[in-house]
């Protein structure tokens, strides 16, 4: 029998709009001003949810995260319809409350607003110091922005602040991301999240890299700029905790810990998931009822901007092979690893002989290591997670591999 842990609960509001689309971005994220009908939609799911999920003395809510999209572009009254119902429905223990913004957005008002509002940490999306690089990926603010938008925070008084960055992008070499690196050191944020840019098709720039008239760096090149990170970072004190995350010591991520731990999470808004009980899924639109006068029947299934925001929750369980499968994807992120008897307590049965036809291979190519009841990447690993994840995944589902 699947045993998952359930006593606290995490909570992710998408908002879905944003001041210009970024040219690699592939999130579910429109231009357009955020709509109230959206945040009033969201306030209905909340309900929802909490009804559906009936015993509120079960759950405790630990963990807040608004993403997007740009969550900062709302204003404070369409921000706090949303807060104030969660709090309604939902028991809150000590909540770490994370918004992202965009360095564009932030303005002392708005920092001020955030705070009052309750939110205690900050993510913002920076993703480069270097103004080619920020105009090549089609980013609407320079160097100089985020760099204000930073102190305006700090001044503000938000003492847990992540600043995300990518490396792997058009228009930047291993100099120029390690200056990036440099600088925002020397800023000190509480956490930095570094993603190899991912080049999703039916962007923009898929199209200009397809078409031949954007460079990306190579797979070598973009591993440099990966251990340049780690290195930058470790040496500057912070805590590598996960593929492509890094914290001071005590300012991990609570909220995305629970995803890499496997921990219940409600998601509200477009294209958010919902992980409980060990069912998993999204805000159901399809499964909307369309007599509905709310429901528009004009829109296309690619048309999300226009979709209404209620929908019903179509949460499903999941497989023992799914979950099984998650837990890989999941557990295996942190660099600290996971104990094999973490695995036979939640599935009941043996990781040695669920993943027998490539275990003693990883471990022999050193892209796992096994310390005591402990497994974990490697450094050569890390720099092959999705094909080593990939081969566990595939020895679940053919099991005679
Ligand atoms: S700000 Fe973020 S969500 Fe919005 S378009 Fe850019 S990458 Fe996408």
């Amino acid at each position: 029998m699947v045993h998952l842990p359930e006593d606290s609960l995490g909570i992710y509001v998408h908002v879905p709009y944003c001041i210009k689309k970024c040219r690699y971005c592939d999130f579910v994220s429109f231009e357009k001003a955020p709509q109230d009908e959206y945040f009033d939609g969201i306030v209905e799911d909340i309900r929802t949810a909490a009804n559906k999920i009936g015993n509120r003395s079960k759950y405790y809510v630990d963990t807040l995260f608004f993403g997007g999209g740009t969550p900062s572009l709302a204003n404070a009254a369409q921000l706090g319809i949303v807060l104030d119902a969660l709090r309604k429905n939902f028991e809150m223990r000590d909540p770490e409350m994370t918004v992202e913004v965009n360095p564009e957005t932030v303005t002392a008002e708005k920092a001020a607003d955030l705070k009052a509002l309750g939110f205690n940490r900050i993510s913002m999306g920076v993703q480069s110091l270097d103004d080619e690089v920020l105009k090549a990926m089609g980013r609407v603010h320079d160097a100089e922005k985020a760099k204000l938008a930073f102190r305006i925070l700090r001044e503000a008084g938000f003492d847990n602040i992540n600043l995300d960055l990518i490396f792997g992008a058009p228009a930047q070499d291993l100099r120029i991301w390690q200056e990036t690196l440099a600088e925002v050191l020397k800023m000190r944020p509480e956490h930095i999240s570094f993603y190899s840019l991912q080049l999703e098709e039916g962007t923009p720039l898929y199209a200009d890299y397809t078409a031949g008239k954007v460079d990306l760096s190579s797979w070598e090149e973009n591993r440099a700029m990966y251990h340049a990170a780690v290195e930058a970072l470790n040496a500057a004190g912070y805590h590598h905790y996960e593929i492509s995350n890094a914290a001071l010591p005590g300012f991990e991520c609570r909220h995305n810990l629970k995803y890499w731990n496997m921990q219940p999470y409600l998601g509200f808004g477009l294209s958010a998931h919902s992980f409980i009980n060990g069912c998993r899924g999204e805000v159901d639109y399809s499964a909307a009822d369309v007599s509905d006068p709310a429901v528009c029947q004009e829109c296309g299934p690619d048309d999300l901007s226009e979709r209404p925001v209620r929908g019903i929750f179509g949460l499903q369980p999941e497989s023992g092979s799914d979950l099984k499968g998650d837990f890989i994807f999941t557990k295996l992120r942190l660099t600290d690893g996971f104990e094999l008897s973490d695995y036979s307590g939640m599935f009941g049965s043996d990781f040695r002989s669920d993943f027998a036809a490539v275990l003693p291979e990883l471990l022999k190519d050193s892209m796992l290591e096994l310390t005591g009841d402990v497994l974990r990447f490697t450094q050569k690993g890390l720099d092959n997670t999705n094909p080593v994840m990939g081969r566990l995944i595939e020895a679940l589902e053919k099991p005679g591999l």
